[in-house]
């Protein structure tokens, strides 16, 4: 089946902003999302086609791929869809803030969507509500992958009553206040007349059936808060923002609805030498002026260990040298991003005499022909060659 254009899916022009592009993603992944539609096939396609565009168009490197190449361009990448690494992109902002664990999804992902489809479902299964859980990892486990044990609290089904919250043996019955339709009429007399009201029977909560005697271990609510020891692996390549969706970990569903799922949010520590921007790690290197002015091999920090770094001969601040394949290995594999060391020339603040006196004795030698390029027509001229061109 051919793909629809990712822009046209989420809605958007192709040249359009990123909060634009933020925007059209969350109202359409409301709209379809699988707890608002249940067994919808249609609603469940447009969902994975709507995660699976933002997922490419909210990413830099895969957007300005997309825009090249097409679909041809992100394929095998992107197509993660709903519940895979950065399905609900965006930050964690939308969701209410940062919270511990525990924290429910109310308005995007939550089991309970509110007042009126609440009511409408009162009777039937309901799903469990999904948990985040945020971890906090180094740069180097982001690098590399990481397992993890999460450390979860929630409420799992009852095992002594499978959840149904009547003692072992006993089943439930007919609520005799509502006679099993969930509702009961209220009069409520004001000083301008008495007014009906219908709501949920409040002897079963709108169920129908009570019980008549409560499983001991549940107190008849057929569910038990349990600490649960979760093993997650965090694969290579994860960044800030990361999400990992452990299907079925989530909150254990009412009346035999299925469990919530639990998503773990990724964070992951500053480094004290490395920048990372994309999948390529970046950092400053300061360097001597002689080091620079004669060329040296010096020994930088990378993530896998010290590395050589060939510095050239005449190199000038702020020079962008790439170390090949030491960078963050890509996600979804095949291979690593590169090292880009930010070459800083270093002013020396303490001279002894003798120094002093070379450095003068240099500068009688050293004219603004010391500071050309020794290639003509170099496209890289230095902030000196600018200074010193006539033209
Ligand atoms: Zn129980
Ligand atoms: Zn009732």
């Amino acid at each position: 089946m051919a793909k629809r254009d990712y822009y046209e899916v989420l809605g958007v022009q192709k040249g359009a902003q990123d909060a634009e592009i933020k925007k059209a993603y969350r109202k359409l992944a409301r709209q379809y999302h699988p707890d608002v539609n249940p067994d919808n096939k249609e609603a469940e396609e447009k969902f994975k086609e709507v995660n699976e565009a933002y997922e490419v168009l909210s990413d830099a490197d895969k957007r300005a791929r997309y825009d090249q190449y097409g679909h041809a361009g992100v394929d095998g990448q992107g197509a993660g869809g709903y519940g895979g690494f950065g399905g609900f992109g965006g930050g964690a902002g939308g969701f209410g803030g940062a919270g511990g664990f525990g924290d429910i999804f109310d308005m995007f992902f939550g089991g309970e969507m509110g007042g009126q489809s609440g009511r409408q479902q009162a009777r039937g299964p309901q799903r469990g509500a999904d948990l985040r859980k945020d971890i906090e990892i180094t740069f180097e486990e982001a690098a590399f992958g990481v397992e993890k044990d999460i450390e979860v609290v929630k409420p799992e089904a009852c095992s002594a009553c499978q959840g149904t919250g009547a003692k072992a043996g006993t089943t439930k019955k007919r609520c005799p206040k509502c006679q099993g339709s969930g509702q009961v009429r209220m009069t409520q007399k004001t000083p301008l007349g008495s007014f009906q009201s219908v709501r949920p029977c409040p002897d079963c909560d709108g169920e129908g059936m009570i019980i008549e005697t409560p499983c001991p271990e549940c107190s008849g609510q057929g569910r038990v808060r349990k600490r649960k020891t979760l093993k997650v692996k965090i694969p290579a390549g994860v960044d800030s923002d990361s999400r990992i969706r452990l299907t079925g970990e989530g909150e254990a569903g009412g009346r035999g609805g299925e469990s919530g799922d639990l998503y773990i949010f990724i964070r992951v520590k500053p480094h004290k030498l490395f920048e990372r921007r994309g999948n390529d790690v970046y950092m400053e290197m300061p360097v001597t002026f002689a080091q620079a002015a004669l060329g040296a091999d010096i020994s930088v920090s990378t993530l896998d260990g010290k590395a050589t770094l060939k510095v050239p001969e005449g190199v000038q601040s702020h020079t962008l040298l790439r170390l090949k394949g030491k960078g963050i290995p890509h996600l979804r594999g095949g291979g690593r991003g590169d090292q880009l060391v930010r070459i800083i020339i270093a002013t020396p603040t303490k001279l002894s005499d003798k120094q002093k006196e070379l450095l003068q004795e240099f500068s009688k030698l050293s004219g603004e022909d010391n500071y050309r390029s020794e290639k003509k027509n170099s496209k890289q001229k230095g902030i000196f060659e600018r200074l010193f061109d006539k033209d």
